[in-house]
């Protein structure tokens, strides 16, 4: 027997904690799941400073935790489980580790999206302890305020963000795997016209190195004339792109190429009526903490204008 439930929220991010405060206040008796990461892309922040609110910043973990205990206060059911499977196609059903069945009046997707890695074992080191690894430049660039910096990338993020670094930082030193930008021309000209970025191009990442506690240098290595070399650096930053965390809803919610949720523009609503989405997983531009609260905030809203009307 399906389990049946009026709001379904999918993610605990901001976009999903802001979802259930709304959902909750408004009477619609909202069950959260977590998912594999609760709270989210901010657990693996350091300090978040620029959420409006917090004038001395508040850790991102701490944060997380004070939005899930808002959302429990008006009542939110908050689960730990995970999303496994849905089927979309005559009514709102879904499965919580394969097993459990939910049937669901409406449904917020706020399922986020996970920044890519390298995958270098020293970089998750440092990435974990907070001691210099970032891939989020307007999230902890100014952590390196007139200290040098690398940035992995050559993609529009990667230019926008050595870009936004180089206004903050002594130096910017960018690592291009090719020999040229995968970025549009305007924004790789921006970054070739500024002068405290460097560029290095056919240069790959050999291993970022510290004192067992915070970034000192990164190890690179050209990967046409075999040429290595290390650089003095106190922050080691990673834009190459991100993955929405979309996949299951894939045969049913239209989506665009890279995974991200197409959304009616204006709204949180997606093609398949009672299903919205917020956050991440449909936002591959501005990507912040506060723009995934305000797009929960606008899925409750929708979601409870669409049961009001059923
Ligand atoms: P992209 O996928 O466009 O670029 C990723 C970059 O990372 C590429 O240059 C790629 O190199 C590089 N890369 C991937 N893996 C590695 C690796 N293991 N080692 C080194 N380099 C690696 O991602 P973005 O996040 O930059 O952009 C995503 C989308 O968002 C794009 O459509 C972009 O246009 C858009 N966007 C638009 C902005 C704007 O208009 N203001 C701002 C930011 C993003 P390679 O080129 O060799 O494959």
């Amino acid at each position: 027997m399906a389990e049946k439930i009026k709001c379904l929220i999918i993610g605990s991010g901001p976009a999903g904690y802001t979802a259930a405060i709304y959902a909750a206040r408004a009477n619609m008796k909202p069950v959260l799941y977590q998912g594999i990461q609760p709270g989210g892309q901010l657990t693996t922040t350091t300090d978040v400073e620029n959420f409006p609110g917090y004038p001395k910043g508040v850790s991102g973990p701490e944060m997380m935790v004070e939005l899930q205990e808002q959302a429990e206060r008006f009542g939110t059911e908050i689960r730990n489980g995970w999303i496994t499977k849905v089927d979309f196609n005559n009514s709102l059903r879904l499965w919580v580790n394969d097993q459990d069945e939910l049937l669901c009046e409406s449904v917020i997707i706020a399922t986020g999206a996970s920044a890519k890695y390298l995958g270098l074992d020293s970089e998750k080191k440092y990435l974990e302890l907070g001691g210099g690894v970032s891939a989020c430049a307007v999230c902890d660039g100014f952590f390196y305020k007139d200290q040098d910096v690398a940035i992995v990338g050559a993609g529009d993020s990667a230019c926008e963000e050595a870009h936004y670094l180089s206004k903050l930082c002594n130096k910017v030193t960018m690592l291009v795997r090719r020999d040229e930008f995968r970025a549009s021309k305007i924004m790789q000209e921006r970054v070739e016209r500024t002068g405290n970025i460097e560029i290095l191009y056919n240069t790959e990442t050999k291993e970022v190195l510290g004192n067992g506690s915070v970034v000192e240098s990164v190890a690179v290595f050209n990967n046409k004339t075999k040429e290595e070399k290390n650089i003095p650096i106190t922050g080691f930053f990673v834009a190459i792109g991100h993955t929405p965390n979309t996949e299951i809803f894939k045969p049913y919610i239209e989506m665009d190429e890279t995974g991200y949720i197409i959304n009616e523009p204006g709204t949180s609503k997606t093609n398949i009526p009672g299903v919205f989405v917020s956050g991440d997983a449909a936002d591959h531009v501005y990507r912040q903490a506060v723009t995934a609260a305000g797009t929960g905030c606008m899925a409750a809203l929708d979601a409870e204008k669409y049961l009001a009307s059923k």
